[in-house]
């Protein structure tokens, strides 16, 4: 099984040889020389392919063990994984938009299709996360309350903490009505740089400059915050996309603390 892309990562976590992380690329070559599109909950959600979770997990050196997901749906909920005993098969059951850990050999994981998959990682205390920001998440301020969850739980100092923003719709396609503007202009009324006005009447909106200040807001530094700046729906590399394709796979983002 090969990987056709290269498999997209933050350079800037490379300095953390205690970490793997990854994004997922669209297609692989499986082990009969077929192009593959990743399939990892079924493009109809028929239900999971397992298959495929194992491939790619394999492909970034991450062996025998089983992703931590979360059943998302656009909220602003966050599950600590904190107990060895619980199984991936009942976290996946529990609605939430990000998961934290501080357990090594555990990868955590988000699906995406245009929404920003967000890594945070405590390099101090050696505490990771991954969040599913959209747009209602980010209406939702996700990030700054993951921020805040790490500060009570585990007592992160947000200026320590680095958040990488994987692949998203960018502010060059997220074509959006007012009515979803209006919730960014009275959270940030000092943003001008969020969105901008398109034909008749919309705008384009900026997801990753949202959650970039939000995370600043959070207390995160400028310096800390990288982003891949690949946009999903226009992007060369061709990653999966809702807004371009409707129906459509998904991106999976990982991040697990080497055991
Ligand atoms: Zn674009």
């Amino acid at each position: 099984m090969n990987i056709l892309l290269e498999k997209l990562k933050f350079t800037q976590f490379n300095v953390f040889p205690e970490l793997i992380h990854a994004v997922s690329p669209r297609c692989f070559e499986n082990d009969h020389g077929k192009i593959e599109e990743f399939s990892f909950q079924g493009n109809d959600e028929s239900g999971d392919d397992k298959d495929h979770i194992k491939y790619f997990l394999e492909s970034i050196g991450i062996e025998n063990r089983s992703l931590f997901l979360v059943n998302q749906v656009h909220g602003d909920n966050i599950f600590i994984l904190n107990n060895s005993d619980i199984t991936s098969g009942e976290v996946k059951k529990i609605s939430a938009d990000a998961l934290l850990t501080q357990m090594p050999g555990k990868p955590i994981g988000i699906f995406t299709a245009d929404c920003i998959p967000v890594l945070v990682y405590d390099p101090r205390l050696k505490v990771i996360g991954a969040i599913h920001a959209g747009r209602k998440g980010s209406e939702q301020g996700i990030v700054l309350k993951v921020v805040r969850e790490m500060i009570r739980v585990y007592g992160s100092r947000p200026a320590e903490l680095v958040a990488g923003f994987g692949p998203a719709i960018g502010g060059c396609c997220y074509e959006v009505g007012e009515d979803c503007i209006q919730p960014f202009k009275e959270l940030f009324p000092n943003e001008k740089n969020l969105f901008r006005s398109g034909l008749s009447g919309n705008y384009f909106l900026d997801l990753v400059a949202v959650n970039k200040v939000d995370g600043i807001k959070a207390g995160l530094l400028p310096v800390n915050i990288f982003s891949m700046d690949h946009c999903t729906c226009c992007s060369t590399r061709n990653l999966f996309s809702y807004r371009r394709e409707g129906k459509t796979g998904r991106i999976l983002t990982t991040i697990m603390l080497r055991p």
